[in-house]
């Protein structure tokens, strides 16, 4: 295989995880009688360009096929983050009734409808049929498709450029970044702005977040990597912010390379940090695997003690990333009984691999249970705290990434 971005041979492994069923395929009652397939995880490195990416596998097309979607209003510090982006964006770009901002996988409407109530132009893009859906109950216009060259170039012939492009966690989940970079181009008014936001490879690599790999997410992003992708495709990243979301995220600012705005003195750092923590170093990636596995072996030793002393352990959050854990670690019922998610349409169903059942938020204090291991880690805050009646009952809430720790 060789690299997506580059095309350099790539000759590195940086994570192998086996086999795994897709970490958004939530089974039914009736889809567990069935067989289930899975599909190698494994995460190569090029060593030319630093792109870490998944390995390319048969049939990849049909993990798209799966009727579920991830509504992204479901969790409130996710939309406190996209109102606070959305008006201190307004002011730095002076957005206004002029303007057009153009999100892409615009989901529910978690953020452009921001826009809308200070009355900005927008435009979703959103292939997702539900979740355009719901966009467009609020106001939204929504085109329902994938983003790249060809969209944003009829865009561009429709005098259609954006001031302001966004995109949220899609990034690094687009199976042709170059396609995807293209279409920035394309879709991008003169002076007009584009942000990303993507977890960082960093933050992965320091913290053993091992557990956000799975098949839907093709690229793990430093900003190494992501300026020279914007740099062969005509665009300049100018200003970088981290973030905390995801377990730590970067928001990258790009415009077009020939834009009058200066780089800010934050990219450089940025790009420093980065080299002092080896992101252009092949050991630093060769190490990893030992390291995810540290996690996964203290957590199945956790849960196996739980077991022997006859305690209940039960999870919070069905997330993409727990089924990555889950599923790495071959954890089953027996260890974990049940999760609990607040999102209405993965109750009643079943986590794939591992058929833990998912149930209402609820049914956590009626299963009385010992332990809570909190799936989604980047939100254990958040989930502790809406339940801490139970905390003070004495249920203890553990995660396990960066490492086994009781909250
Ligand atoms: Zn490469």
């Amino acid at each position: 295989m060789n690299c997506r971005h580059c095309g350099q041979p790539l000759n590195h492994v940086f994570l192998d995880l086996g086999f795994a069923p897709p970490s958004n395929a939530y089974l039914s009652a009736e889809d567990l009688a069935k067989p289930e397939k899975y599909y190698p995880l494994k995460v190569r490195v090029c060593d030319a360009c630093w792109l870490v990416q998944t390995e390319d596998y048969a049939q990849a097309d049909e993990l798209f096929s799966a009727d579920y979607a991830y509504f992204s209003s479901t969790s409130t510090g996710w939309l406190a983050h996209a109102e606070r982006y959305a008006h201190d964006i307004t002011r730095k770009l002076a957005l206004g009734p002029q303007s057009l901002v153009i999100e892409v996988a615009s989901n529910d409407g978690y953020l452009l409808k921001n826009f809308v109530a200070m009355g900005i132009p927008c435009l979703g893009i959103e292939p997702t049929a539900s979740t355009a859906e719901a966009a467009e109950k609020l106001g939204i216009p929504v085109l329902r498709e994938f983003f790249g060259e060809a969209l944003a170039e009829r865009l561009r012939q429709e005098g259609r450029q954006a001031d302001l492009i966004a995109g949220n966690n899609v990034y690094a989940h687009v199976p042709d970044i170059n396609d995807f970079t293209r279409g920035l181009k394309a879709a991008l008014k003169p002076g007009g702005t584009i942000t990303l936001e993507f977890p960082h490879l960093m933050q992965l690599i320091e913290q053993a977040q091992f557990d956000t790999i799975y098949h839907e997410h093709f690229s793990y992003l430093s900003l190494y990597t992501v300026r020279r992708i914007f740099e062969t495709f005509g665009l300049r990243v100018f200003d970088v912010a981290p973030l905390s979301t995801h377990g730590g995220s970067l928001r990258v600012f790009g415009c077009h390379v020939n834009d009058p705005r200066p780089t800010a003195p934050s990219v450089d750092q940025c790009l420093s940090v980065e080299a002092r923590c080896g992101l252009q170093s092949l050991d630093t990636y060769l190490r990893f695997q030992v390291r995810a596995d540290k996690v996964k072996d203290d957590l199945l030793g956790f849960l196996l003690e739980q077991k022997r002393l006859g305690k209940k352990v039960v999870a919070y959050g069905a997330a993409a990333k727990g089924n990555t854990l889950i599923n790495y670690a071959g954890i089953k019922p027996d260890l974990l009984q049940l999760v609990c998610d607040a999102a209405a349409a993965k109750q009643g169903k079943f986590m794939p691999g591992s058929h833990i059942p998912i149930l209402k938020p609820q049914t956590l204090a009626e299963s009385a249970p010992d332990y809570v291991l909190v799936l989604p880690w980047n939100i254990a805050d958040e989930v502790v705290q809406q339940n801490a009646a139970l905390k003070a009952q004495g249920v203890r809430f553990v995660k396990a990434i960066p490492r086994l720790e009781v909250l």
